[in-house]
């Protein structure tokens, strides 16, 4: 279909969407056909620095030659087998990603809901097989305010009404306990001796990027080891170099640009990644793990039709080869400490933002108002008015999260649009 004029493209686009599409979004009205590295071009040409970088997919900038090449190249030769043959890419990925991160293994999936799922699975049937829980009575202990995906699994275990509401039945088996408290974790794996594990983001990104404390995930590592419970680790949105290290929780990784001062180093039993593994270029998903854990999984157990085809295993070396080449965690690590000094020069003369918080390039602003609200919603609007992409995730928080290739010409040209723009939501 061909779509012309300029003055009313957006809305032509806009329309379509709205018309044949489920409503399963609400997206702030721009509509995008180019992205180059921390840019993206509307269909009228207008750039817009991306600060959202497609929920941390895009970390290593858009269309990042070097994966669009590996994605170009493979796809000329082979793009899928399924796995009921070998290919020659799936092992070499497979080598390169467990070296990466430190893990004996790594099971291959698609989106990051369906690596949690896989995660959940390999954990249900450890804890039957190898810590000895009778058949059916396996409990997950996961956080309030988690997001994990969408399946109906995961749903089940979301307190988010929205996320939630007239998709039951749901699926048992689950414990939910307050974020960053290590003592209420204790106190369900002292009397609950079925749990097979703890599956916990690093950082709780959708629920508006809550950082816990610097121990969090240190003391909740050893009260799991104490009671032969496993660490799940959910870095779908927080690994790749996002928060300023290759992975949040860090481990025993290769990562070059380890900046652990401030955090101590945890290796999760069961790492899920997804997002920015990719580069955004290609649906990619993984769950690692080393071979005590991931043994238990069996030939027929699990599986995807498109899990570790031969694209998605190229573009993800390529991927990671970015992160490690570029030292996007570091410059993310840098360039996240100038963004909030700045941020928090800002709000100490500002009357409506009360605070930002994050990690690295992983940052929300949260607005004085009440959650329900559509002050964040029109900030946002405003913002791409003035030639920047960002979106509120809960209410009144405003997520922060440019592709991490960013120089810091570029932040500071962003805080200044940013800067300005809350300027005029000020009350007079
Ligand atoms: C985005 C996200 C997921 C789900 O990934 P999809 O690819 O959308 O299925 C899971 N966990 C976290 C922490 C996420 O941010």
């Amino acid at each position: 279909m061909i779509v012309s004029g300029t003055e009313s493209t957006s809305q032509k686009f806009i329309a379509l969407e709205e018309r044949y599409g489920a409503h399963n979004y609400h997206p702030l009205p721009v509509v995008l056909e180019k992205g180059k590295g921390v840019f993206v071009y509307d269909v009228d040409g207008k750039k817009y620095y991306d600060f959202l970088s497609a929920y941390s997919a895009v970390n290593q900038g858009h269309c990042h030659p070097h994966i669009v090449n590996a994605l170009v190249n493979q796809s000329k030769n082979l793009t899928l087998t399924s796995r009921a043959f070998h290919n020659n890419i799936l092992g070499q990925y497979e080598e390169f990603a467990t070296s990466f991160f430190g893990y004996d293994k790594l099971l291959p999936m698609n989106t990051g809901a369906e690596a949690v799922e896989t995660a959940i699975k390999i954990a249900r049937k450890w804890a039957y097989e190898v810590k000895g829980v009778n058949e059916n009575e396996a409990q997950i202990v996961v956080c309030e305010n988690n997001f994990h995906g969408r399946t109906t699994t995961i749903i089940s275990f979301s307190n988010d009404p929205v996320a939630r509401d007239n998709f039951g039945p749901f699926t048992r088996g689950f414990i939910k306990i307050p974020y960053d408290q290590p003592d209420a974790l204790d106190e369900v794996l002292k009397n609950n001796p079925n749990v097979a594990a703890f599956l916990v983001e690093p950082i709780q990104g959708e629920a508006g990027v809550f950082v816990p404390s610097d121990d969090y995930l240190s003391r909740c590592k050893a009260i799991c080891d104490a009671h032969n419970v496993l660490l799940l680790a959910d870095e779908v949105q927080t690994g790749i170099g996002r928060t300023g290290r290759l992975l949040a929780s860090c481990g025993n990784c290769s990562c070059v640009d380890k900046n652990c001062s401030d955090t101590p180093d945890v290796k999760p039993d069961v790492l899920i990644l997804g997002k920015a593994l990719s580069g955004g270029v290609y649906p990619v998903s993984a769950v690692l793990a080393n071979d005590e854990i991931m043994s238990v999984i069996k030939p027929g157990n699990h599986g995807s039709t498109f899990g570790g085809n031969p694209v998605a295993a190229a573009v993800a070396i390529a991927a990671l080869e970015v992160v490690r080449e570029e030292h996007l965690a570091e410059k993310a690590d840098q360039l996240g400490q100038l963004f909030r000094a700045k941020m928090n020069d800002y709000i100490a003369k500002s009357k409506i933002v009360t605070l930002v918080r994050g990690k690295g390039l992983l940052n929300a602003i949260v607005i004085n108002d009440h959650e329900d609200s559509d002050t964040a919603w029109n900030i946002c609007l405003a913002l791409r008015d003035n030639g920047l992409l960002a979106k509120p995730t809960h209410g009144n928080i405003i997520r922060f999260a440019p592709p991490l290739v960013m120089t810091e010409a570029q932040l500071l040209d962003c805080v200044s649009i940013i800067t300005k723009t809350l300027a005029t939501f000020e009350p007079v």
